[in-house]
């Protein structure tokens, strides 16, 4: 494999290994803090964006990857919008999720990876978003049975919540799954 071609060089394994995987250089970041500044829930995050970014330059492993931030983004990629160096944010948040499952970091927010595992079981199930069978998957995998049950009624009462899913396009979403295994598979025997 090519080594990385990081235009200002770093010493951190984890920018290098961020890099390779989305061609996304965090060591282009010159502290301006706009993506901070842009950010809509970094007032819920342990670290601010631009924070982590330079914790990733630095190579700080064990407080990026065990940092609620990146499982609290919510992929708006405002900070992504706003980076003067072109930076993709909202992809190195992505990232530093899939590299803390992978070296078997348990998630910063637990919630959040139950819904992305109880989302994505569901779709790869019924080919589309089938709303009432993703909330059951959830709650089996957070026991927080009673959480929101107002809300769900509410949906429930207005015909927002279908009782049977659809199936379609289930074929090609369960190739598209298939695929992207293959592909994951591949890359990691590379
Ligand atoms: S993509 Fe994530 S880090 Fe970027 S502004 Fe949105 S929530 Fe914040
Ligand atoms: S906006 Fe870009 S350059 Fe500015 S702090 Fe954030 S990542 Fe760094």
């Amino acid at each position: 494999m090519m080594e990385p071609n990081l235009t200002i060089t770093s010493q951190s394994e984890l920018a290098e290994a961020i890099f390779r995987e989305t061609g996304q250089n965090v060591n282009l970041c010159y502290q301006c803090r706009k993506c901070a500044a842009g950010c809509p829930v970094s007032y819920a995050m342990d670290y601010t964006p631009s924070q982590l970014i330079h914790a990733i330059r630095l190579g700080m492993d064990d407080l990026v990857l065990n940092s609620k931030t990146a499982w609290l983004c919510a992929t708006c990629e405002t900070c992504t919008t706003r980076c003067p160096q072109e930076v993709d944010i909202a992809k190195v948040m992505d990232t530093v999720k899939i590299i803390a499952l992978r070296r078997g970091v348990k998630p910063a927010v637990p919630q959040v990876a139950s819904f992305y595992k109880a989302t994505l079981a569901n779709v790869k199930k019924c080919g589309r978003m089938f709303e009432l069978g993703m909330i059951m998957g959830l709650k089996l995998r957070t026991f927080d049975f009673f959480k929101d049950a107002g809300l769900g009624m509410k949906m429930f009462k207005k015909g927002k919540l279908k009782m049977i899913p659809s199936f379609t396009g289930a074929w090609t979403t369960w190739k598209i799954f298939r695929r992207v295994k293959n592909f994951e598979k591949k890359n990691r025997n590379a």
